[in-house]
């Protein structure tokens, strides 16, 4: 695991304090309390002795010099590197400033409750990350292999697939694998957030990060763990935070600019009143421009931006859906059209055969024989039914081979010597087979050797909750339409069940994303069009709308590679519930930006007027900077 993540990207930590790595260095982090505590000893030493300058003041050095080295090398190193202008600076300026006046315990104090704060706000940040890397939890520690015979614990890693791996009861299953031996129920919720248990029986393909609740399982491991779900879950996770939003990158654009134009004003504020009134004194002034540069260091800003948005990532994580980066988060906030591709998504994806309807000479177990055949090579929903139903005996289970997956048509394969095709009336009349008729519903049309053979119907059931979750998505986004690449009458009836009004059936991959792109037209300038689809045939049009939701991304590798937010479980209910995360999230981000603003423009005024001292202002800086940062954890605790 890479710990040195930055939500900023920069290279040097001590620049960036938004990052969330929370410097992951413990020692450094005890040392540096250490020198906080010191510090403090010194300071108050050098407050209560007695009042000689040559003893207070290297007292005062000391303490300042003890918090402030980082900083004032911070600094030094940014202006060598061409940043003049950032918070260190700011810093630095203020308490040289403060000691050239004569104000020594503003100096050091600044320091002190400076670096107080900058620990403190270390310390939620890394609060923050750890849990991010809950979901992380999902890493499995060791696999127990089977190696001629004897049990070895080794690292994951180490498993090549096609061994078998033993997991006990409370254990973490730790490579995708199917299982071989054994039986029970397994605990998926940190991949799903769902909490039931799942029954684990033989033959049942399994995911690394799983755990198994009751039973001794022996699983024959299919994938490297590098390709297992979790391992590419867990390398999402670890970006989404290096994908800025919007928001994010504002923040950063905008401390460039603020930092100068603080300094300036700030010079304008020591060097003109005295210039322009006689009874302004230079000195007075100076220190006022001093407290406005202490309030104006932009920290609570930069810092808790980021930090919200990383929030609100793993406040979703928690909840079963994983949002791949920031401005995601804010296109999630608002999304205007919603479009849904069906099978899959809308509906569970089960087909059950519903209907045989063989030509004239052929019999219907010959008809299924055949469609199961061509289906073997399709992940397709359709073709799990087919093969489902057919079920067919070992020696008739020919791999076909030289198979063609038309997307949104079906399938044409080879067996020996027979062509076979199974498909929609769009992939008869590819192949120009004649005999195929219009039908209702969704139909598998099926040729041998160019001739017709007969239809297979299928039906497939709305998933469990979808009506609900489609009346609470109608009251958060303003359209949602399906798009589908079904027979339009099956279509209709889907959306029909669903309440949404637009509908549109038939399409080819390409015609979807066509389709998607005149929804974007018709949508207002800048509002969000998203697709949610299951990745099995939709990869262009997720990879088209503004913002992809994929389904069920535990199975498929695609919908994880194709998609911005991935709902852990295939439930649609996750969709309204991302949306709300997101909103709050934003709203959270908002918030702290107001107040930290308001505050700031508050704390400025009182020192303007000479009402706040250098005191005031780093309370309003360190005090506001850990409001928001408190503030900005909250979105991690959102429960959906
Ligand atoms: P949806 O957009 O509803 O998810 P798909 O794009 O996955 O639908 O598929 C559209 C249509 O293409 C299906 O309804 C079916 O008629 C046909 N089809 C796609 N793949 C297969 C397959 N493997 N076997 C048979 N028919 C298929
Ligand atoms: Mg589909």
């Amino acid at each position: 695991m890479k710990t040195e993540k930055h939500i900023h990207g920069q290279e040097s930590c001590h620049n960036c304090r938004a990052c969330a790595c929370a410097h992951g260095h413990e020692t450094e982090a005890k040392n540096s309390w250490n020198k906080i505590i010191w510090a403090a000893v010194l300071f108050a030493a050098a407050l209560a002795a007695p009042d000689f300058l040559w003893l207070k003041l290297p007292l005062y050095v000391a303490s300042y010099l003890l918090c402030g080295t980082e900083v004032l090398l911070a600094s030094f190193r940014n202006i060598k590197a061409g940043e003049v202008f950032d918070e260190n600076f700011l810093m630095a300026l203020a308490t040289f400033g403060a000691f050239a006046i004569g104000e020594y315990p503003e100096a050091a104090a600044v320091m002190l409750f400076y670096q107080t704060g900058e620990r403190l706000q270390e310390l939620a940040a890394g609060r923050s990350r750890s849990s991010i890397v809950k979901l992380m939890d999902l890493r499995p520690d060791f696999a127990r292999v089977i190696r001629q015979g004897k049990e070895e614990k080794i690292n994951p890693q180490d498993v090549t697939p096609g061994e078998i791996t033993v997991v006990l009861p409370g254990e973490r299953i730790a490579l995708d694998g199917i299982i071989v031996e054994g039986e029970g129920h397994i605990d998926a919720s940190a991949l799903t957030g769902e909490s039931r248990p799942v029954s684990a029986l033989k033959g049942k393909e399994v995911l690394a990060g799983c755990i198994s609740l009751d039973g001794t399982l022996q699983i024959r491991t299919t994938k490297n763990y590098q390709n297992s779900a979790v391992a590419k879950i867990l390398e999402l996770a670890e970006n989404a935070a290096n994908k800025k939003s919007a928001a994010e990158k504002f923040i950063t654009r905008f401390a460039r600019i603020y930092t100068p134009a603080v300094v300036c004003v700030a010079a304008a504020a020591a060097i003109l009143p005295p210039l322009i009134w006689e009874d302004a004194p230079f000195k007075i002034w100076f220190y006022r421009a001093l407290i406005f540069l202490v309030i104006s260091c932009p920290c609570a800003l930069v810092l808790s931006v980021p930090l919200g948005f990383f929030g609100g990532i793993g406040g979703a994580a928690k909840n079963g859906i994983l949002i791949k980066g920031g401005s995601y988060l804010e296109r999630l906030a608002h999304i205007h059209t919603l479009a849904f591709d069906k099978t899959g998504t809308l509906t569970q994806g089960v087909f059950e055969v519903t209907g045989i309807f063989a030509a004239n000479g052929v019999s219907e177990q010959e008809l299924l024989r055949l469609a199961a055949t061509a289906e073997q090579g399709s992940n397709h929903p359709i073709a799990k039914a087919l093969l489902l139903r057919a079920a067919l005996p070992q020696e008739q289970a020919k791999t076909p081979t030289s198979v063609r997956e038309y997307a949104g048509e079906g399938l044409a394969c080879q067996e020996g010597n027979t062509q076979i095709l199974a498909g929609n009336l769009r992939l008869m009349e590819r192949f120009h087979i004649q005999g195929a008729e219009p039908a209702e519903g969704t139909c598998v049309y099926v040729a041998e050797n160019g001739i017709y053979k007969g239809r297979i119907e299928l039906g497939d059931k709305p998933k469990a909750g979808a009506q609900k979750a489609l009346q609470e998505l109608k009251t958060l986004v303003k359209q949602t339409v399906v798009l589908s690449g079904d027979n339009p009458s099956a279509v209709q009836k889907t959306a029909r069940e669903l309440g949404i009004t637009h509908a549109y059936g038939g399409l080819l991959p390409a015609d979807k994303v066509a389709r998607l792109e005149e929804l974007m037209k018709n949508a207002p300038k800048g509002s969000v069009t998203a697709f949610a689809g299951d990745g099995i045939n939709d990869a262009p049009v997720l990879a088209r709308a503004d913002l992809a939701l994929a389904m069920g991304a535990l199975g498929s590798d695609a919908a994880i590679e194709a998609a911005d937010v991935v709902l852990m479980t295939d439930e649609l209910n996750r969709i309204p519930a991302a949306i709300r995360i997101a909103r709050k999230t934003l709203r959270v981000v908002k918030q702290n930006v107001v107040f930290a603003l308001a505050v700031k423009a508050g704390v400025l005024l009182l020192g303007v007027v000479g009402l706040a001292n250098m005191w005031a202002a780093v309370f309003a800086d360190v005090g506001v900077s850990l409001l928001a940062v408190a503030n900005s954890l909250r979105p991690l605790y959102f429960k959906e």
